[in-house]
């Protein structure tokens, strides 16, 4: 088993490399790639760069050029189920692109010929995060991520989202990594801490909170791992 760890900020991977330790460092596609042994595990760590583009980009990158059988993506994001405060972890069970749209044919909001509207997740990394909350004491919500090339911080767009996909959760990256490893195979598991909540203040709340709730999602993955290779 080869385990991908990927964010998408700088700031949300620093934490899993300080655990880690120790890391070859690679550039491949304008991009850079930590390969390390992580308790006699290999595991490949990468900050793809914000937005769907460059998450493709990395996830592909990390399955074909990296050969990882297992893909974990650690950030924050902006929370919409009013119950998600800042902090909270959020565990997508499917995912969906927000901003995909192709209505003036008559298709639903996310959705392209030959796509579906919502990626799921895996399913065992699920129980295995539910093990690790038990673990830990520290609960996680599970729920539906929408992303988009977009930082929201309206609530107009926030209920759009809502009306749409029925979404707990926003961010940038996590469908379009969901979308590569289904097709090509590998198991995904989606957490984000919440960072803001996507109204007018969310960019003042995103600086405030961005580093600790990074650090908590971050702190989480690698209990995942250590639980997946144990
Ligand atoms: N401050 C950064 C930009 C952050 S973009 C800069 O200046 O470089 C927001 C990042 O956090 C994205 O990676 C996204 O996945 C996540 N995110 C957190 N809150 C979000 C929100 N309200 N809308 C969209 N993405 C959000």
């Amino acid at each position: 088993m080869k385990i991908a760890i990927m964010g998408a900020m700088p700031e949300e991977i620093t934490p899993i490399l300080e655990i880690v330790g120790e890391y070859k460092t690679t550039q491949y596609a304008n991009n850079t790639y930590y390969e390390a042994s992580y308790k006699g595990c290999e595991v490949v760590i990468a900050h793809s760069k914000i937005g769907k583009v460059f998450s493709t980009l990395t996830a592909t990158s990390m399955i074909e050029h990296f050969a990882c059988t297992t893909l974990l993506f650690s950030g924050v994001a902006g929370g919409i189920n009013p119950s998600l405060k800042i902090g909270d972890l959020i565990v997508a069970t499917k995912l969906s692109q927000h901003d995909l749209d192709i209505t003036a044919f008559g298709h639903p909001m996310g959705f392209v010929p030959g796509g579906s509207v919502f990626v799921e997740t895996d399913k065992e990394l699920i129980s295995v995060a539910k093990d690790v909350a038990k673990e830990l004491d520290k609960n996680f919500q599970e729920g539906v991520i929408a992303t988009g090339d977009q930082f929201v911080h309206d609530t107009k767009i926030k209920e759009a989202i809502v009306k749409n996909f029925g979404a707990d959760a926003l961010e940038m990256e996590g469908a379009s990594v969901a979308v590569v490893c289904d097709a090509l195979h590998v198991p995904c598991f989606i957490l984000r801490a919440i960072s803001d909540t996507a109204d007018t203040d969310a960019s003042f709340s995103f600086d405030e909170f961005m580093e600790s709730s990074a650090i908590i999602s971050a702190a989480f993955v690698m209990k995942m791992v250590d639980k997946i290779i144990e």
